[in-house]
């Protein structure tokens, strides 16, 4: 885990948080910074406490799944010492891309430029938008499935439309039992603003049941420092809709009223204080009921925001956003 350069004496004047659950906590780090271990057989996951990466090993080389560059140059150590450990090939041959943030691909131009680079077509045309030598764009892409055959091993990459991003795919592993898909479900954790800095609101909330359609028992989340469970969606969910109920009632119950009195021509200020309370009124009871559940419930402006992005959903995308005018 990085840690930003802070005196002791700063450290001292930040704020408190409840303790990490222990079962938010994963593997320990090694003395150069990551944790490298078997998911199921010869598919092996990588962190660094905060982000996630995975590869899979075959007769002819490797097949790495995301390259964040929070990892770097720790990816090719980890791959190296399973290699070595199972005396198989170290070689990065193939490079599948989960979505085209840089904070799980800017790692990639690492390796040799001959990897074949597999992605969403999205991801082709967003990463060739940002034309950023860090992130070389995949060349073999595809629109809903594709089915990637390295060696015999097969892996099944699907698009199900846009959620966190809108190029983010589910790879699923089905003879390995497990299934990758970042930047939706932080086992053991909540998410971070904005519901995760999600771009498409349904579509992020509709991500974990997609998830446990698939049959899997290891799931590779992309974040923080452990595996995740069918459990740990069932709880994400729980979570999010116990957001959603107190969103429902927010909107049903608070008044505007006296926010438009008290404000008068200032609209925007009326507004700030009506889309405030509510957010409050939903995310208040959320953040008691999963503090010392899911680690950082109590960070409030996690769950606030994710509250205010599902509120402004509910009213955006599925209405009604106000009082028809008679
Ligand atoms: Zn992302």
């Amino acid at each position: 885990m990085t840690s930003p350069a802070i005196g002791a004496s700063g450290a001292d004047a930040l704020p408190d948080y409840a303790p990490i659950p222990p079962s938010a906590l994963g593997p320990a780090l090694n003395d150069q910074g990551y944790a490298v271990g078997r998911v199921e057989r010869n598919l092996y996951w990588v962190t660094d406490g905060t982000y996630q990466a995975a590869f899979l090993t075959t007769p002819d080389g490797v097949v790495l799944f995301d390259a964040p560059p929070t990892i770097g140059h720790n990816l090719q150590r980890a791959i190296d010492e399973i290699a070595t450990a199972e005396g198989v090939s170290n070689q990065v041959t193939h490079l599948v891309y989960s979505h085209h943030h840089d904070d799980h691909v800017g790692a990639a131009s690492l390796f040799d430029p001959a990897v074949v680079r597999v992605g969403h077509e999205e991801t082709r045309r967003l990463l060739l938008r940002d034309n950023e030598p860090a992130k070389p764009a995949p060349e073999v892409t595809f629109s809903d499935r594709y089915t990637l055959e390295v060696a015999g091993e097969r892996v099944e990459l699907a698009w199900h439309g846009p959620n966190h991003s809108p190029d983010n795919i589910f790879i699923h592993f089905p003879d390995h039992d497990a299934l990758m898909l970042i930047d939706i479900v932080n086992a053991g954790w909540v998410p971070i603003y904005n519901l995760n800095l999600s771009e498409d609101v349904p579509g992020y909330l509709q991500a974990p049941a997609t998830a446990l359609s698939y049959p899997w028992t290891h799931f590779i989340g992309g974040h923080l420092g452990r595996l995740g469970t069918r459990d740990d969606i069932s709880l994400h969910q729980q979570y999010i809709a116990d957001i959603q109920a107190g969103a429902r009632e927010a909107l049903g119950t608070v008044d505007p009223t006296p926010y438009f009195v008290k404000y008068g021509e200032n609209v925007w200020a009326a507004v700030k204080g009506y889309l405030d309370e509510l957010t409050d009124r939903a995310a208040k009871p959320v953040i008691a009921k999963y503090t010392g559940v899911l680690a950082a419930a109590d960070v409030e402006v996690f769950t606030t925001t994710t509250t205010f992005m599902i509120l402004q959903s509910m009213r955006l995308d599925l209405g009604p956003s106000a009082p028809l005018h008679p």
